[in-house]
């Protein structure tokens, strides 16, 4: 099983119906759209990626699938996320969704960056109600993705007592270079 399709089947069950869940990374719009579904129509889903074409590709599957009218994304860097949400999601959120890199068949030197990753990290934990999930997918085969996932990895180190751990899944990859993921629990 691909760690996207994972994250979700451990997170789907978690979800509640009405819940506010934010896609930090839109990319092609497959888990805004899982979160859009999960949380219902009585829910709300908040999205943000850099690329206009992510945002265009993401509202055309929301659309497509029903559930544009309980989404907002924004073309928009993820470490100000915080400043546009609304101020009812502070300690709300049930669900935060990282799927980093770059967009597949996209423009591959548009990739997410560890400062701005890890600023999004913080506020996504500001975000999170308790027993809210933390899910991070971290790519390290792209040029910088290595670097990202560590600093991901000491920042997490440093969140022990505040997150902890519910799944940590490396991929199959044996040049310790594929895929990563990390599903946390604010406590
Ligand atoms: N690597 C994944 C897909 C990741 S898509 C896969 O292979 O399936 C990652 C998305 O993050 C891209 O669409 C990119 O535009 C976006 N991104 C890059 N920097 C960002 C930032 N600062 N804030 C939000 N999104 C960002």
């Amino acid at each position: 099983m691909r760690l996207t399709e994972l994250a979700h089947q451990q997170i789907s069950p978690l979800i509640k119906a009405g819940s506010i869940a934010i896609d930090a990374t839109v990319g092609n719009g497959f888990d805004t759209l899982f979160l859009a579904e999960s949380v219902g129509r009585d829910g709300r889903v908040y999205g943000f990626d850099v690329q206009p074409l992510a945002i265009e590709l993401a509202t055309l599957i929301l659309t497509t699938r029903k559930c544009a009218d309980r989404c907002q994304l924004f073309t928009i860097g993820h470490e100000l996320m915080a400043t546009h949400v609304p101020q009812n999601c502070v300690g709300n959120v049930s669900v935060i969704m990282f799927n980093l890199g770059y967009l597949p068949h996209g423009d591959k030197s548009i990739t997410t960056q560890p400062l701005t990753t890890l600023a999004a990290l913080e506020q996504a934990f500001t975000l999170l109600q308790t027993g809210g999930i933390l899910s991070i997918l971290s790519y390290r085969g792209h040029p910088g993705g290595l670097e990202e996932f560590r600093q991901i990895r000491q920042w997490l180190n440093s969140m022990q007592a505040q997150l902890s751990p519910m799944l940590q899944q490396d991929s199959a990859n044996p040049d310790g270079r594929g895929p990563f993921l990390w599903l946390m629990q604010k406590t």
